[in-house]
């Protein structure tokens, strides 16, 4: 074995002393440890204090895992066959504690001994007045060094935990590690930043995440990995905009022309809001640098992003550039290119539709004037990025609601053209910052933080079940006004046959309260097919049906302003970030609109917080950082697939500090060696690359 750190720690794992061919196989198979490495970055998840030994009279059941020392005495076994379970008492002079165990027994008989002294170990509860530990670890008194003071605890399997294979076996091979004579950890952060920062070294901070001399140098060690980890992640999504934004394009605005002009000063339905100009601004400001423009347009529901993503395509228009808009679902899509090309009439501009239900004829009739350039606006859904679809000169390509969309999806759209045309990424779900700035690091950020004028905040209550004729009443009110109803059932993930029947049942029971001819009611779902979707939506939109049951396929996007109710039922179902997405379906019109959450009578204390959240705000940034509180960020929303935040340490959630603090470093030192090229940056950048390599390279953009 070569003496080189990589070599080292690159070694498998079987050639460690204490491991062998049995225990390394369980490593390998259950945890996913094949080298040194591997284990050294199977961290603990937590650690307990094992410096202090308690006197028995101070314990209480309030406490956390102790250890207590004394005499054992009184070990009997007490039941037959499965309830066979093993007692003793442990006495060390000012009290006495009992000890059970309900297995391992064959191994305790050939352990324990009464008379003895042993340290117990375990979580301290009281019953009937007697204090007792349950499972607890018993030791002998004179144990090896690594087994006192701050111990870490380790996450281990069934099957590892039956072969006796346990979080202390775990320990005692990590401590073998990190005492190896061959133990060399290079360091991999530049001298300033741990200076800055005040970070740990690199081996120290590995040794003392297994291995603390006390609580703070854990926390230490801690937090050193943790900015560790997000500091590389930072430098990837950094590095990758600095290749990004350096691409040169001649995809250039050089002016505004008549298509713009005439339609912001004649055909504009409205003024635009201030949010809108500023943003507009920054992406006029883009388009004419000759640099290619990866933007983000955040903007709650509601905020009129879809004019904004219009204006823009039009100034491309007017410098003989397409446009294509692609949105995650077919009704969306059907949405979109109806509203735009009502707006577009007249204009000379030629608006398309391409969607996975386009006919073939009807295709090929796109692909041709794509080709020819007689398009200029292409909308639709994933059907979009096929390479099939081939344009004449793509210099705009806006993605709508882009949490459905993956990182890797985004990027294909630049191969669409020679040239990759330019892009732009509108959300409705508001992202909190430490999250926006991972996951969309790559890109710039733009935000619409106005509502149009005149919308009135929405109303929104709770309601339970029991309370639900009220609440029919009321939406009776509401029709009889001219208003439209939705009304949401949740998708269950366990069952798609059991959403439809909850909704199937759900529709039945309306359709007593709300009888025709006197009321109308629709459904959609996702068994449908997008046609018959498109149909009812269609019906709903024009104002034919007063009531709309649906699923959650109604989300995003659709647009009916005229709609004043969203009624969510069994709204304990639902994720925060989607109630409040539903909500954004009403309140688009001039009328005062209403959420009602219905739920039945039991809620835990995570619910509550959701449904109080919801009545409380309407600020889609507020809600947006409760959920990813109440869920961590891997939940969130379109963020599980992205791989990005499969983080060991560090939560984007919990630890704003370090994601800020990692950014801002990454940054400044990007600036300084865009291409990690100086000599003091050397290991940073030697690091940089093996991490990359494991990591995932996102690829070259070219
Ligand atoms: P979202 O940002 O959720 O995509 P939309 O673009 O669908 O929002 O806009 C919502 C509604 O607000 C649409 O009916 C749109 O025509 C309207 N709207 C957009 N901007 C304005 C504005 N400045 N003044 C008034 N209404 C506006
Ligand atoms: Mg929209």
């Amino acid at each position: 074995m070569a003496n080189t750190y990589r070599n080292f720690l690159q070694t498998e794992i079987e050639f460690l002393k204490g491991v062998g061919p049995a225990r390394a196989d369980l490593l390998k198979k259950e945890l996913n440890i094949f080298t040194y490495r591997d284990l050294l970055m199977h961290f603990p998840f937590r650690y307990v204090d094992r410096s202090k030994i308690w006197a028995i009279r101070d314990l209480d059941d309030q406490m956390p895992y102790i250890q207590v020392k004394g005499v054992l005495q009184n070990y009997k076994k007490e039941g037959i066959g499965k309830s066979m379970r093993a007692k003793a008492t442990l006495n060390d002079g000012t009290g006495h504690i009992e000890l059970v165990w309900f297995q391992g027994l064959k191994w305790l008989d050939d352990f324990v001994k009464n008379g003895q002294t042993y340290i117990a170990f375990g979580k301290p509860s009281v019953f009937r007045n007697i204090i007792s530990i349950t499972h607890p670890e018993l030791s002998l008194p004179e144990r090896e060094k690594f087994e006192t003071g701050i111990q870490p605890v380790y996450s281990i399997t069934e099957k590892m935990r039956a072969r006796n294979f346990d979080s202390r076996a775990i320990a005692k091979v990590c401590h073998t590690l990190v005492h190896h004579p061959e133990f060399y950890i290079q360091e991999n952060l530049p001298d300033s930043i741990l200076d800055n920062l005040q970070l740990v070294n690199r081996k120290m901070a590995l040794k003392n995440i297994h291995f603390p001399e006390n609580i703070d140098m854990a926390n230490a060690a801690i937090d050193r990995l943790k900015f560790e980890e997000l500091f590389f992640l930072q430098l990837k999504i950094l590095h990758y905009k600095q290749q990004v934004s350096s691409q040169k394009t001649n995809i250039i605005v050089t002016q505004i022309g008549e298509q713009f002009n005439n339609f912001y000063n004649t055909k504009l339905p409205f003024e635009l809001t201030d949010a809108q100009k500023k943003v507009l601004k920054e992406i006029r400001t883009d388009l004419g640098l000759g640099k290619q423009m990866n933007r983000l347009l955040q903007g709650d529901v509601g905020s009129g992003k879809t004019i904004v993503a219009l204006l823009s395509m039009l100034m491309m228009a007017d410098n003989n550039y397409q446009c294509c808009l692609m949105a995650p679902t077919e009704i969306l899509a059907t949405q979109h290119y109806k509203s735009i090309s009502e707006l577009l009439y007249d204009t000379g501009i030629t608006c398309r539709l391409l969607t996975g239900s386009t006919s073939n004829s009807v295709r090929k009739d796109i692909d041709a004037n794509l080709l020819n350039g007689e398009i200029h606006i292409l909308i639709g859904t994933h059907a979009l990025i096929e390479d099939k679809v081939q344009f004449r000169n793509l210099g705009l390509a806006v993605i709508d609601e882009q949490h459905r969309f993956g990182v890797a999806q985004r990027y294909k759209l630049w191969k669409k053209n020679q040239e990759p045309p330019h892009i732009l990424v509108m959300t409705a779900t508001p992202i909190p910052r430490t999250l926006a700035m991972t996951l969309y690091g790559d890109l710039d950020i733009s935000v619409i933080d106005q509502l149009p004028q005149g919308r009135k905040p929405i109303r929104s209550v709770h309601r339970y079940l029991r309370g639900l004729s009220d609440v029919y009443t009321f939406i009776k009110t509401q029709i009889a006004e001219g208003r439209q109803i939705y009304i949401v059932y949740p998708l269950i993930d366990e069952s798609e046959k059991l959403d439809y029947e909850h909704l199937m049942g759900g529709y039945e029971e309306l359709k007593q309260i709300f009888p025709e001819p006197q009321y109308t009611m629709g459904m959609v779902h996702g068994k449908m097919k997008p046609k018959e979707k498109e149909n009812v939506m269609s019906h709903f939109a024009k104002g034919d049906i007063h009531i709309l049951v649906a699923t959650t396929v109604i989300e995003v996007g659709v647009n009916v302003p005229n709609a004043s109710v969203m009624m969510l039922m069994s709204a304990e179902r639902f994720g925060l970030s989607q109630m409040h997405q539903l909500r954004g379906r009403v309140g688009r019109g001039v009328d005062q609109s209403f959420c009602i959450l219905v739920t039945g009578d039991k809620l835990g204390a995570d619910t509550r917080k959701r449904l109080k959240t919801m009545v409380d705000t309407t600020d889609g940034f507020v809600i947006a950082e409760v959920d990813m509180e109440l869920r961590g960020p891997g939940d969130l929303e379109g963020t599980r697939q992205s791989g990005m935040l499969d983080l060991k340490l560090a939560s984007i959630s919990v630890d704003h500090k370090w994601v800020a603090l990692s950014r801002q470093q990454a940054q400044e030192l990007l600036v300084i060696d865009p291409l990690l090229q100086l000599p003091e940056n050397s290991n940073t950048s030697k690091y940089f690359e093996l991490y990359k390599r494991q990591n995932g390279d996102w690829g070259r953009v070219s």
